[in-house]
């Protein structure tokens, strides 16, 4: 029989049925990907065509050249210029103002067939530091209100370049769904004194089924309640709600080298999304929030049923999956 469960964090519902795995139309298995060139001349974010877009950002390479750059999404749906002003006129309790917003991409290596997953973690660390440069760095701008750090790896995670990039976005509004968490979480305080991120940490971490790696600042686990098979959290083991604080650069490198490897490996390369979700360094009255990174492998789609009712179907087990990514060890050759 089926299991329906809570997420007490995002208080989303989702149906834990692992016999639809049976059906066949949920694999992880792909087809290897097309060979990519290391450069390609025509790609913006390659090598020699720098001057083809706005440079906000760099680190140095070792050897002469960059490491990583953060440039202007050309394609941005936000201006970077002007205010924050509402036009008005907008239907009784619904608010507008227009769409001024910073929005960059982060170009994370100089070679156009990288892949996350295969980032020395020393390399990982850069690409992790400029995240936080940027990220504070939009905060100063006084016209936004979040700030949200993503990155789609592969067309079906909606990537629309090759090139190994992500994103970040400065908004001059807090998104709904960030309220709705905010709300959970400040009640959750108020109802007990802790913090809901740490006490469900700290029984992931005694019951143990879900933990997929840990090390001395960060627990890599599979939510009890995951939306989708391998949808996966890393939790900081400290309490803050901002990314930025107390980051451990070298800690997370090194646990997301580990995790983001052993999806690589075991679900042959498959297309994910990554978010980072962390409230800005100065949003002191949220202080009961614990910021997070989040990992959607893209192994199934969403469908009538999720359009409809808000809530998932996820056909695997999330203790099956973290026992089975636990367990797998990458090919040294590759990771
Ligand atoms: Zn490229
Ligand atoms: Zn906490």
């Amino acid at each position: 029989m089926s299991e329906i469960r809570q997420n007490p964090i995002t208080g989303e519902w989702v149906v834990i049925a692992p016999e639809r795995a049976k059906r066949g139309a949920n694999t992880a298995l792909r087809a290897a990907p097309a060979e990519i060139p290391n450069f390609l001349a025509a790609c913006p974010f390659c090598p020699g065509n720098e001057a083809m877009s706005e440079e906000q950002f760099r680190v140095d390479g070792v050897k002469g050249g960059w490491s990583v750059r953060s440039v202007v999404n050309k394609f941005s749906v936000l201006s970077p210029t002007g205010d924050v002003v509402d036009p008005g006129c907008v239907p009784a309790g619904a608010m507008r103002v227009n769409g001024v917003g910073l929005h960059e991409v982060l170009v994370e290596s100089p070679h156009h067939n990288a892949t996350m997953a295969l980032y020395p973690v020393p390399h990982l660390r850069r690409v992790l530091e400029a995240f936080q440069n940027r990220f504070l760095g939009f905060y100063s701008d006084p016209r936004v209100r979040h700030v949200i750090i993503f990155k789609n790896q592969g067309a079906d995670a909606g990537a629309s370049q090759q090139h190994p990039h992500s994103q970040i976005v400065g908004l001059p509004v807090v998104p709904g769904q960030v309220v709705d968490r905010l709300e959970r979480s400040r009640r959750f305080f108020e109802s007990t004194g802790q913090c809901l991120a740490c006490s469900v940490l700290a029984n992931e971490l005694v019951q143990g089924c879900r933990i997929v790696a840990e090390n001395s600042g960060y627990v890599a686990f599979i939510p009890h309640a995951a939306l989708s098979p391998y949808h996966l959290w890393i939790f900081p083991k400290s309490h803050l709600p901002c990314f930025s604080g107390a980051l451990q650069p070298a800690r997370l490198a090194e646990i997301l080298h580990v995790v983001l490897a052993k999806i690589h490996g075991m679900l042959n390369n498959p297309p994910f999304n990554l978010v980072i979700r962390s409230l800005g360094p100065e949003e002191t009255d949220a202080s009961h929030f614990h910021w997070y990174v989040a990992i959607v492998p893209r192994v199934n789609k969403r469908a009538g049923f999720e359009l409809g009712t808000g809530m998932y179907i996820n056909p695997s087990s999330p203790e099956s999956c973290a026992q089975a990514l636990r367990e797998y060890s990458p090919d040294p050759e590759d990771a």
